[in-house]
């Protein structure tokens, strides 16, 4: 594989970059001296040139330099992520040219909570938002109804918060037009969005509107309103927050419409933790996070949410949300997204409607991999002929579908090769941001939103986050303007990822075949990404508990130990579990046959905590540094892990 024009992106593992690293680093750093002096080139030093002959000033400037010392000499027991040996974790060597635009622009520690304080990274924020919308396949054109946005977090997981509490505000937001109806005793206009009048309608139709809906019939009941009660318009807007869930809380709300049901929030097992802390951080209880099952490719079944979805539907319980995830934290899966807009559709005309999320955390770039320069969508056929077997036909329709969903959580700190601190989450229409704005706007404009970028400069007004960095908004910007966001820019750090998991997984089946006497290698699922698992049993064991064994006792090499100097291991890779409770019986049958297992050992639950038979031990590899296949200096470094993992295989083997 030729990785030629990797190289300029990148420190490098042996810091072959140093040179030019060093050299736009201090340019830089100088320009940011010469900055605060030219503000006011007449004003004189405040900090005293003799300053620095005094005692008390030396011995800070070396306390600070004996503390520095201690960090960085600490600092050096760090995961090496940057190494072509660290196949963990979902973090890898970073983009040289967003590093430094990030380690830069903290300089000037701009505070993107708002315009006042991020007099230019706040842009750059809303424009970083637009680029990940335009990459989805998302509308970002002002004049086109819906128009995406987007702003960064601190991570995923504030990105899935993110996307409740924004589904909160619009699936209960017309139960409070309707109380503030009843209440003021107002009249409503001919609705566009209802069959009937708002004042007619219940409360099961209101709650199953589409966002698009819920915002519309805000907008023509309150221009309504506005023209109708002129001099009450004011406190109608403050009953209708006084009528709000987030105004009431929890009890208050459903004390007063003890005739609703909780709204559930459907995730595949296979979600990411957040998913559970976002629901008790919202106050929904995780009781409501319903985790629906997945099928043998690690993929959510959707046959099973139908049947959820219609039980729901003849129950009148109402779905908040359905989650699904573009590329498991666990395996790199991808759900079929797709077929679960297409469900959404076939509920929709029952009366039943929820919104959809894509929690893209991990595989959100992957979209790079099908956009084009000029926008438009590159076929599969053309997409197909750059790889040996990605991306197959539900892979490439599933990500080609994210631009139905209506929100999107990605993260530039994983496959976006940026530093931590770096999420991102985006809504398919920004009109939704009127619901969250945390100061009530008194004047009702039926806004033509020229103006809306400078509306959106008050970040902090209706995001999770207060205070945060500019410099992440920097970086990611900086990133996709040197690469934007499309197939040939950006899409070929991702291609390379997902080339370098086909190459793996083709050496991890010859390694299967040439161990085949002495162990049985599985690859549980066949891979939608780069994310690749295995079990490995041992030949005529049939015992889970044995079995998982034997996969830490191989782990017990890869694993990041506490006491035990990087430069001491050979490879250092991540594990996971398969838990029994989270697949069908099918499938724990199908995975016993291949292993080799007794599928009566295989349980759902174990009373005791050292047995381990309710779950599957697995290796798991996260294939995302760009020299994996390097060969310049002899075998690459995926031969190198297979001829590690068959020694440890065989040490394992005689230490049974
Ligand atoms: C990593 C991940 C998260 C959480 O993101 P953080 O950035 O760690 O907060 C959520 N969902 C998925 C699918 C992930 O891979």
């Amino acid at each position: 594989m030729n990785l030629e024009f990797l190289s300029p992106y990148f420190i490098g593992p042996y810091g072959e970059n140093n040179d030019v690293f060093e050299k736009i680093l201090t340019e830089l750093l100088r320009d940011h001296i010469y900055w605060r002096r030219n503000i006011h080139p007449e004003d004189l030093p405040a900090i005293s040139t003799f300053a620095s002959q005094s005692p008390d000033y030396q011995a800070a400037i070396a306390k600070t330099r004996t503390e520095l010392h201690k960090l960085t000499a600490n600092l050096k027991q760090s995961v090496p992520f940057f190494s072509p040996r660290y196949i963990g974790h979902m973090c890898s060597d970073l983009f040289m040219p967003g590093l430094i635009a990030q380690i830069v622009t903290t300089l000037y520690n701009p505070n993107n909570v708002s315009f006042d304080a991020a007099t230019v990274t706040v842009n750059l924020e809303l424009e970083v938002g637009k680029q990940f919308a335009q990459m989805f396949g998302f509308n970002t054109d002002p004049d086109q109804y819906p128009c995406a946005w987007g702003h960064l977090t601190s991570g995923g997981t504030v990105a899935n918060y993110e996307s409740l509490w924004n589904f909160r505000a619009a699936k209960y937001y017309p139960i409070a037009l309707f109380e503030t109806l009843k209440e003021r005793e107002l009249d409503t206009p001919e609705s566009k969005v209802l069959p009937q009048k708002l004042q007619d309608a219940n409360t099961w139709q209101l709650m199953n509107l589409s966002i698009d809906q819920v915002l519309q019939l805000r907008s023509e009941t309150l221009s309504f309103w506005q023209y109708k009660y002129p001099q009450h318009f004011r406190e109608i807007q403050d009953t209708i927050e006084q009528q709000r869930i987030e105004h009431q809380g929890m009890g208050l709300f459903y004390a007063n419409h003890w005739k609703c049901k909780q709204p559930l929030v459907l995730v595949p097992a296979s979600a990411h933790y957040s998913w559970e802390k976002a629901m008790k951080v919202m106050g929904f209880g995780a009781a409501q996070l319903v985790k629906l099952p997945i099928k043998s490719d690690m993929r959510l079944d959707i046959e099973a949410l139908d049947k959820i979805l219609a039980n729901a539907c003849s129950k009148n319980i109402p779905i908040l949300a359905c989650v699904a995830i573009m590329g498991t934290t666990e395996f790199g899966t991808i759900d079929p997204i797709h077929s679960l807009v297409a469900l959404r559709e076939k509920y929709r005309q029952q009366g039943l409607d929820f919104y959809i999320h894509v929690d893209a955390a991990w595989g959100g770039y992957l979209s790079s991999l099908f956009r084009d320069e000029d926008g438009s969508t590159i076929s599969h056929a053309q997409a197909q002929s750059m790889y040996k077997y990605f991306p197959s036909d539900e892979v490439y329709q599933s990500i080609t579908s994210v631009e139905k969903v209506d929100s999107v959580t990605i993260d530039p700190h994983k496959l976006g090769y940026l530093p931590f601190g770096a999420g991102g989450f985006i809504a398919k229409n920004r009109d939704i941001t009127k619901l969250l704005t945390q100061k009530a706007p008194y004047v009702f404009e039926e806004d033509k939103d020229n103006e809306a970028n400078v509306q959106f400069e008050k970040l902090g007004q209706f995001i999770l986050e207060g205070s945060k960095p500019g410099s992440v908004a920097a970086a990611s910007y900086v990133t996709n303007k040197v690469l934007p966001l499309n197939y040939k820019n950006f899409g070929r750090l991702i291609k390379q990822t997902i080339k370098t998991a086909e190459y793996f997984y083709d050496q991890i089946l010859e390694l299967k075949e040439s161990l085949e006497d002495k162990v049985n290698i599985c690859l549980p699922y066949t891979p939608d990404t780069n994310l690749l698992c295995i079990a490995i049993n041992p030949v005529g064991n049939r015992s889970v508990t044995a079995m998982n064994d034997f996969g830490q006792d191989i782990y017990q090499h890869l694993k990041v130990h506490k006491d035990k100097a990087p430069k001491n291991q050979q490879f250092i890779g991540s594990n996971t579990y398969l838990l029994r409770s989270n697949i069908s019986d099918q499938h724990a049958h199908y995975l016993c046959d291949l292993l080799g297992l007794d599928d009566q050992g295989f349980v759902q639950y174990v009373e005791d905590e050292n047995t381990q038979s309710d779950k599957i031990f697995l290796l798991r590899h996260t294939i995302m540094n760009p020299w994996l296949t390097d060969q310049t200096n002899g075998d690459d470094y995926i031969t190198k892990y297979c001829q590690y993992l068959e020694q440890l295989i065989d040490q394992a083997l005689n230490a049974r």
